[in-house]
């Protein structure tokens, strides 16, 4: 990892933070890309470069294809390169389909996907030109095999899946994998909404008996981003506590 480039969307906490902690203490520089919250931001790029990284931190919408294009210019300004895309920002805005409004399928599918494939969009090209790169990106359990209330991130974390296993195809002769990690129940800020009661009903159905910590999910994008992962594209990791087998 030692002076490569990483992008990392949504990279100021939860998950995105330990991908970044992870790159940073390997040796690689950072792009961090984030919604709004620059006091949590500023956080994350202070402790990465505690750990000896080079850290860019660039705010606003992955949905926005404009700040995606942005997030890419200001990497090849600062680095010159770009050696690794982490899609990673995601949201979700819950509800039973009866009671979903249009607004709230549209913003997840705006985030979690089209803004994975904005980024795509931005850093294909490019590491076609270089005859490298890696793309990995979040999907989830919940994409795999469905979680009522979550249409709309449902189907934003299974068209993930799709999406990556469709680049991976036009990329893999260029030296370009592009991957999927699908964690099960993490513990962080996007999990914290929900009760004590629900996650204990949830821990019962994890095999291992513990939702995930955001560094497990790290460990597996990390090794997917790396030089040991040459020959794996397309492929979904499930991190998940032995939810999905
Ligand atoms: P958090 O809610 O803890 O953090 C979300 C991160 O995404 C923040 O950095 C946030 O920035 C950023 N973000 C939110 N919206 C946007 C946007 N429109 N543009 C750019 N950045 C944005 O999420 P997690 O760490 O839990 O999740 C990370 C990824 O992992 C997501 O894709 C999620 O779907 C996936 N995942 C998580 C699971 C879990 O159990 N936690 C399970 C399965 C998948 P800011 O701080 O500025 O708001």
């Amino acid at each position: 990892m030692k002076d490569r480039v990483a992008v990392v969307t949504g990279g100021s906490r939860g998950i995105g933070r330990a991908i970044c902690l992870k790159f940073a203490s390997l040796g690689a520089n950072l792009v961090i890309n984030y919604a709004g919250n620059t006091e949590k931001a500023e956080e994350t790029k202070a402790m990465c470069e505690k750990l000896g990284a080079k850290v860019v931190l660039v705010p606003g919408s992955v949905a926005d294809i404009m700040v995606c294009e942005k997030l890419i210019a200001e990497a090849v300004e600062s680095f010159g390169r770009v050696d690794i895309l982490v899609n990673n920002a995601g949201i979700t805005r819950d509800n039973l389909i009866m009671r979903m409004s249009e607004e709230d399928f549209d913003a997840v599918i705006d985030v979690n996907l089209k803004g994975a494939w904005n980024c795509m969009k931005q850093v294909s090209r490019m590491m076609m030109k270089q005859r490298s790169g890696r793309i990995v990106n979040l999907s989830s359990v919940v994409g795999v095999v469905g979680n009522a209330g979550q249409v709309n991130y449902a189907a934003s974390k299974a068209g993930i899946i799709g999406m990556t296993k469709s680049l991976a195809k036009e990329l893999a002769s260029r030296g370009v994998t592009v991957n999927a990690v699908a964690p099960g129940f993490v513990q962080t800020d996007m999990t914290d909404v929900l009760g004590e009661e629900m996650k204990e009903n949830l821990q019962k159905t994890i095999p291992m008996g513990r939702l995930g910590e955001p560094e497990d999910i790290a460990n597996a994008v990390v090794f997917l981003a790396g030089d040991e992962a040459s020959y794996i594209t397309g492929q979904v990791i499930h991190v998940d506590g032995g939810m999905v087998m």
